[in-house]
């Protein structure tokens, strides 16, 4: 027999509470019942995004909001600063590129953060970007972006700052009004703890002077469709319903627990992963900027890092994830995201070491488990 442990920077695992609620008969959408579960889940989603503004829900992966993102607050021929260090990163140039926006490209080392200081450079000597595109947690490379540094920048310009927090809200810190972002993207499989298929974007008074003005086709992802239907607490098109049931009771259950209690939690599970790696021996991928929610670690010389990910999910259940484009097969991420506490972290590092020492890598036995928990102890 396998049990299954799912440690992938998303989907992630979903909480009983939650996939109960999803398994109850199904309601129609425009009735009472639904509204109050729907007018519930969109207060719940303001206190995750520390927004006193509107956030949007669409149905759709979280790649859905992204597009959004761009075909609402942007025209053909705007200019836009696409910050690019990774996978996610690039998905911002390609979006620009499909609506005949021009990306102003920012490409970052993958591994390394963007800085407030490049972007204030490329915003100087590029007049006339109306939207900053970044990403909170870059999940190919485990990298965290210091987004309120990014956000001082910008706000002093038209341009309207747009986060990627898809795999990053309800993990890391990501201050929507208090620093200033005009635009957070996110996703339902990742921090938030139910299952794909749900994506969400809050919007700033700025993005929306700019969606105002936007150009840019669109209609099912249209920002003023989705607020008009809001404000009557219903939706343009049938929802997702079965899934908002399952938002709303996550959101309870990350109130309950508080924001910051859950981002406390999430940093000390980083921290153990990172901790197990050094006293494995192995190297992390994004060392100088770390996220809290998912952490890249470096295939050791002489492992075959797609294996070690292969054997570690079908001979054991522990599902962790390889790496991806350019970094396949030379890094593995361990997730510490959504719906996991310090004993999913344990059983990842334990399986990790049980794999590696398989593969004929040298380490002391238990060293790395035991880093982790000294974290947890500490
Ligand atoms: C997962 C992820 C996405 C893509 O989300 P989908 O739900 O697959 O569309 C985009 N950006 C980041 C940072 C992600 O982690």
């Amino acid at each position: 027999m396998i049990k299954s442990y799912l440690l992938t920077p998303g989907p992630t695992p979903v909480p009983p509470d939650v996939l109960l609620g999803m398994a109850r008969p199904i309601i129609h959408h425009r009735t009472p019942q639904f509204q109050r579960i729907l007018q519930e889940a969109e207060e719940g989603l303001k206190y995750v995004f520390q927004t006193r503004g509107e956030v949007l829900i669409f149905t759709s992966s979280g790649t859905g909001a992204m597009e959004a993102a761009v075909c609402n607050l942007l025209s053909p021929g705007d200019k836009a600063l696409a910050v690019q260090g990774g996978k996610f990163g690039e998905r911002w140039t390609e979006l620009c590129k499909a609506y005949g926006v021009e990306p102003v490209v920012l490409d970052v080392e993958w591994g390394k953060a963007a800085s407030a200081k490049d972007i204030e450079q490329l915003l100087s000597r590029n007049k006339g970007i109306k939207a900053v595109l970044t990403t909170l947690c870059e999940t190919s490379t485990g990298v965290a972006t210091d987004i309120k540094a990014i956000a001082e920048v910008v706000k002093k310009t038209q341009a309207a700052l747009v986060v990627d927090a898809i795999s990053g809200l309800g993990a890391v810190e990501c201050k929507t009004d208090e620093w200033g972002v005009d635009v957070v993207v996110a996703g339902s499989q990742k921090g938030l703890m139910i299952p794909p298929g749900l994506a969400f974007a809050s919007v700033s008074e700025k993005a929306w002077k700019l969606a105002e003005q936007s150009k840019c086709p669109k209609y099912y992802f249209d920002f003023k469709a989705s607020r008009k239907a809001m404000i009557k607490t219903d939706t343009p098109f049938t929802p997702a319903l079965t899934l908002v049931i399952g938002l709303n009771e996550a959101l309870k259950i990350i109130k309950q627990e508080g924001l910051e209690a859950a981002i406390a939690r999430h940093k000390k599970m980083a921290k153990a992963i990172r901790d197990a790696a050094a006293a494995l021996g192995l190297g992390l991928f994004s060392a100088a900027a770390s996220s809290d929610a998912v952490t890249a670690i470096k295939v050791p010389e002489g492992i075959d890092g797609e294996k070690l990910v292969k054997t570690m999910r079908d001979e054991y259940g522990v599902g962790i994830a390889g790496g991806q484009s350019e970094l396949k097969g030379k890094v593995f991420r361990i997730a510490s995201m959504g719906y996991m506490n310090q004993f999913d972290i344990i059983v990842a590092i334990s399986c990790l070491e049980i794999v590696l020492s398989r593969m004929g890598y040298k380490f002391e036995l238990g060293a790395g488990v035991s880093a982790a928990q000294k974290v947890f102890l500490g």
